[in-house]
């Protein structure tokens, strides 16, 4: 893995500096694949798109955002920039927020916002936790669910596949399956037996694919 330089960014509200690391190149080797389309490389880390600053909650793109400036490990020129404050991903509760403060703007920004909320909740499972903590966070969860499904396009087969999943995680198995079994595609019936055993299983849980 070889790091990029480090990218800088001034909030568009305040002008704090936030600072978000890059990368030159990485590695897919032992990844984690799962079911609801998350994969985790320990050589190919993500960094956040949507962050807040720290100094005035403003919830911003960094991808919408031109940076100001760069610096690699090593260079010591510039303190204000290595101090600067580290772009962190958001909470469930920022990325609720910033689905109603329409930071989304287009549905492509929606996709990211919403994925990410059901990626969140699912990493509580990955991490051994509970899905849910309270009654009013399973209705916030269910209705970023639904809202993803709205946004998806079943003409699409990985999108498809995830309307799939999103189904499963539901508890709708019979929606999800009827769209596994109409994939005809031998080189995912690895994919198509996992969903099916875990519809089966009655499992509504993210499952782990690899
Ligand atoms: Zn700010």
């Amino acid at each position: 893995m070889l790091p990029g330089p480090n990218l800088i960014y001034k909030c568009p509200n305040c002008d704090n500096i936030l600072q978000n690391q890059s990368l030159l190149s990485g590695n897919t080797f032992d990844g984690k694949i799962y079911s609801d389309g998350k994969r985790i490389y320990t050589m190919l880390p993500e960094f956040p798109d949507l962050t807040k600053c720290i100094k005035c909650g403003h919830i911003f793109w960094l991808s919408k955002t031109t940076e100001i400036g760069s610096y690699n490990w090593g260079d010591e020129q510039n303190l204000l920039w290595r101090n600067a404050d580290k772009a962190e991903f958001l909470t469930i509760d920022e990325y609720f927020m910033a689905l109603s403060f329409n930071v989304a703007k287009d549905k492509s920004g929606e996709f990211y916002i919403r994925q990410r909320i059901w990626w969140s909740f699912n990493d509580r499972v990955r991490n051994g936790k509970v899905l849910c903590n309270s009654e009013e966070e399973k209705t916030r969860w269910e209705s970023n669910i639904n809202g993803l499904i709205k946004i998806l396009d079943p003409d699409d087969v990985s999108q498809l596949i995830m309307i799939a999943e999103l189904n499963r995680n539901l508890g709708n198995f019979e929606i999800c399956l009827t769209i596994i079994e109409s994939l005809d595609n031998p080189d995912i019936d690895w994919l198509k037996e996992a969903f099916i055993k875990n519809c089966s299983d009655r499992n509504q849980l993210v499952f782990r694919l690899n």
